[in-house]
């Protein structure tokens, strides 16, 4: 059973699916994307020529068309849009190659708009999209950089077949073979100066980054808060 909650939405989403939203929440959360400041940047309109669908990585393995991403925004079709921000833009990469798009249209923006909405917003969607990336979410935000090389172990990418298990036995000198010294770390993806890492987290408690954790991992949210806050107060910070 769905864990019980106060957010009329989310138990919707999660007990009944996107089918069951009522047309006023589909209209805020779509009208939410497409007042960002960032959604006129990224659509001109749509030639319906498919040269981002043959760009696209994701449209080769799933059943996702970046095409239809920007005609469902040019149409402002709310339904569509809800629909996809429930769905599809899930499958995107987010690699850019649909800026190829000879219109200017940015269907990978849009996407990243549409997901901030939806992980602002607590979508069941986005905590289900998010579910299994909740160490990598931790790494990055705590270390400031990406995966981290001791992420991987052959446990975490079975799929990798032998050649994973040879990458981990070997850590230490695969990474002291690289040319710059900034890479000469296994727990972090590279080092990254104090001072950078202070001004990340600055960043991320002012913008609300790190609130937008929250409504996808409250466990993580709470660590990642402590430690940001410990060290801007060693630091001296008020934020
Ligand atoms: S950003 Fe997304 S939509 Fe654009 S080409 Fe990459 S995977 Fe496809
Ligand atoms: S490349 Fe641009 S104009 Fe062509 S289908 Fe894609 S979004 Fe539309």
């Amino acid at each position: 059973m769905p864990a019980a909650t106060l957010d009329p939405y989310r138990k919707r989403d999660s007990v009944a699916g996107h089918g069951e939203f009522p047309l006023e929440v589909k209209q805020r959360l779509i009208g939410m994307v497409m007042e960002d400041p960032r959604f006129p940047e990224y659509l001109y309109g749509c030639y319906e020529c498919g040269i981002c669908v043959a760009a696209c990585p994701s449209a080769r393995f799933y059943d996702f068309s970046p095409r239809r991403i920007a005609q469902a925004a040019s149409r402002r079709d709310v339904e569509l849009m809800f629909q996809q921000m429930q769905e599809d833009i899930w499958e995107c990469s987010q690699c850019f190659s649909c800026l190829r798009c000879p219109r200017g249209n940015n269907p990978g923006g849009i996407i990243t708009v549409m997901r901030e909405v939806a992980v602002k917003e607590g979508l069941h969607s986005a905590r289900e999209a998010l579910a299994g990336y909740s160490r990598i979410i931790y790494k990055i935000m705590s270390t400031g950089t990406q995966v981290s090389p001791d992420m991987l172990q052959p446990d975490a990418f079975p799929d990798w077949g032998p050649e994973v298990k040879d990458v981990s036995e070997n850590l230490d000198l695969w990474r002291r073979m690289l040319p710059p010294e900034t890479l000469h770390t296994t727990t972090t993806g590279w080092k990254v100066a104090d001072r950078t890492l202070v001004e990340l987290y600055v960043i991320w408690l002012e913008t609300g980054a790190l609130d937008m954790i929250a409504q996808v991992d409250r466990g993580i949210h709470m660590i990642l808060e402590e430690l940001m806050e410990e060290r801007l107060e060693e630091e001296g910070i008020e934020v």
